[in-house]
C-alpha cells in the first residue's frame, strides 16, 4: 500500500480563501480591519521565521498584524504587562505569544495574561477547559488544524484507536482531547512510556508530536493506519516517512502537512474573535 497524502497546503489554502472573504466582508461592514497581535520575545531564528510567516499570511487574507518584538532579557512582569495592554486594547482582536519564550520567563503566567476572548492560539487555561468539556472556545491552533485536516479527508474517528505520542499542553494533550470528543479511543505516549513500538502498532490513527526526528519507525505502523506527523525539526518529522508511507492509508508530509494547517486555524479563529469582539463593542456602546 502507498499512502494517500493529507495535503495540508491544499486544505489550508481553501480555509484561507474562506477567511479572506470573511475579512473583506467584516471590513466592509464595520469599517475596521481584524487585527492579530503577535508577541515575540528574544532572538530565536525559528521563532522569528514562524512569526514572519504568520504576518505574511495575515497580509494575504487582508488582516492587520501588529508585531511586538521584545528583548530576550525582559522579565515575566514586563511581558505580562505588555500582554495585558493588548488584552485591553480595543483595536486588537487576537493575540499570539510565540512559544517558546526564554527559559527565565514564566510562560504560563504570560499565556494567562491573554484575554480568553482574544486567545486565538488556544493557549489559556480557559480555552483548554472549554475544549476539554467540548464547549467551544478557541482550540489550540495545531490540534485544531490536525482535526480540520482529518475532517477534510473524511477520516472516520468514532471507535478508532488513536495513539498520541507527546503530551505537551499546546499539542499532544489537546489533540488527544479533541480526538476523544470525536469518540476515538485515545492512548497517550510520552518519554516514560514503556514499549512505544507496541503502542504505536495498535494505532488506527497516529499523531506523532514528540519533536524527535525519526522516532517512529516505519515498520511500527499498522497497515492502513492514518499517520499525522506534527513533529518539525529542520524539515524532518517524527515519523520515518518513506517506510511509513508504504504501510499507512493516509500520511502527512513534512513540510506541507500539519504546519500550514496551524496558521490557517490561527487566522480562522482570529476572524471569529473579531466578529465576537465587534458584537461586544456594539453591545457596550450606550
Ligand atoms: P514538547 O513541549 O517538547 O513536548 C514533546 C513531547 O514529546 C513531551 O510530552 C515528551 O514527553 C514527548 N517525548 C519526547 N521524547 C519522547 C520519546 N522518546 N518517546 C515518547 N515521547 C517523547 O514539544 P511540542 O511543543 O509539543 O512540539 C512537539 C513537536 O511538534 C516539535 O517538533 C515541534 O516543532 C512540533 N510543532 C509543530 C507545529 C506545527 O505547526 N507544525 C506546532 C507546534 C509544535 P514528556 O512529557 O514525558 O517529556
Amino acid at each position: 500500500m502507498t499512502a494517500r497524502i493529507l495535503d495540508g497546503r491544499a486544505v489550508s489554502a481553501a480555509i484561507l480563501d474562506r477567511v479572506r472573504r470573511e475579512v473583506a466582508e467584516f471590513t466592509g461592514e464595520h469599517g475596521r480591519t481584524p487585527t492579530l497581535a503577535t508577541v515575540l520575545v528574544g532572538d530565536d531564528p525559528a521563532s522569528h521565521t514562524y512569526v514572519r510567516m504568520k504576518a505574511n499570511r495575515c497580509a494575504q487574507v487582508g488582516m492587520h498584524s501588529r508585531r511586538i518584538e521584545l528583548d530576550a532579557a525582559i522579565g515575566t512582569e514586563t511581558l505580562v504587562g505588555r500582554i495585558r495592554e493588548l488584552s485591553a486594547d480595543p483595536d486588537v482582536d487576537g493575540i499570539l505569544l510565540q512559544h517558546p519564550v526564554p527559559g527565565h520567563i514564566d510562560e504560563r503566567a504570560a499565556f494567562e495574561a491573554i484575554d480568553p476572548a482574544k486567545d486565538v492560539d488556544g493557549v489559556t487555561r480557559a480555552s483548554f477547559a472549554m475544549m476539554a468539556f467540548d464547549e467551544g472556545g478557541f482550540r489550540s491552533a495545531t490540534p485544531g488544524g490536525i482535526m480540520a485536516l482529518l475532517d477534510a479527508y473524511d477520516v472516520p474517528l468514532p471507535g478508532r484507536h488513536a495513539v498520541v505520542v507527546g503530551r505537551s499542553p499546546i499539542l499532544g494533550r489537546p489533540v488527544g482531547m479533541l480526538l476523544l470528543a470525536r469518540d476515538a479511543t485515545v492512548t497517550y505516549c510520552h518519554s516514560r512510556t514503556a514499549g512505544l513500538a507496541d503502542r504505536v502498532a495498535e494505532a488506527d490513527v497516529l499523531v506523532a508530536a514528540a519533536g524527535r526526528p525519526g522516532l517512529i519507525r516505519g515498520e511500527w505502523i499498522k497497515p492502513g493506519a492514518v499517520v499525522i506527523d506534527a513533529g518539525y525539526a529542520g524539515n524532518t518529522g517524527d515519523v520515518e516517512y518513506a517506510a511509513a508511507a508504504e504501510r499507512a492509508s493516509y500520511i502527512t508530509p513534512v513540510p506541507g502537512g500539519v504546519g500550514p494547517m496551524t496558521i490557517a486555524t490561527l487566522l480562522a479563529q482570529t476572524i471569529r474573535a473579531a466578529r465576537d469582539h465587534q458584537t461586544r463593542r456594539v453591545v457596550s456602546v450606550p
